[in-house]
């Protein structure tokens, strides 16, 4: 089994998608093992993506990021990591596959609904960021 961090992005949560997109993640498959709605600050944006810190983007990404509530999600699967990204599709929508949840929700490369770990390591690290040890027993 393994684990992923997944989020339900504010322009995702604003347009009241979180419900479609919480039932297409428990038809992959996937166990939902924990889940918080929370509204970042801008800091707690920028300390989410740190790794992006110096990109182009990186101050309007974590302007849209704190610019409302997210739902923050721990899936569980077998290969979860992988299996989450596919289900999410390209990062640009207009790159990402039909029946993926971006083509379907996303409306920019910024404005892209969902978020998901892209490795092992930085899934714990993102995991850790949101939920306590305590909340995933
Ligand atoms: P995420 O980490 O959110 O799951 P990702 O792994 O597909 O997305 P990253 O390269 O990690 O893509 O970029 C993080 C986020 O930054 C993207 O999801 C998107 O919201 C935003 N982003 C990435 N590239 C661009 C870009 N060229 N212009 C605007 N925003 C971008
Ligand atoms: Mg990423």
């Amino acid at each position: 089994m393994e684990r992923t961090l997944a989020i339900v992005k504010p322009d995702a949560v604003e347009r009241r998608l979180a419900g479609q997109i919480i039932q297409r993640i428990e038809d992959a498959g996937f166990e939902i093992r924990a889940m918080r709605r929370i509204h970042l600050s801008k800091r707690q944006a920028e300390g989410f993506y740190a790794v992006h810190r110096g990109r182009p983007f990186f101050p309007s990404l974590t302007d849209f990021m704190a610019s409302g509530p997210t739902v923050v999600l721990v899936l569980e699967a077998p290969d979860a990591i992988s299996k989450w990204r596919t289900l999410m599709g390209a990062t640009d929508p207009a790159k990402a596959e039909a029946g993926t949840l971006r083509k379907e929700f996303a409306q920019s490369i910024e404005r892209n609904a969902t978020h998901g770990s892209d490795a092992p390591e930085t899934a714990a690290v993102e995991i850790g960021y949101f939920f306590a040890g305590i909340d995933l027993i």
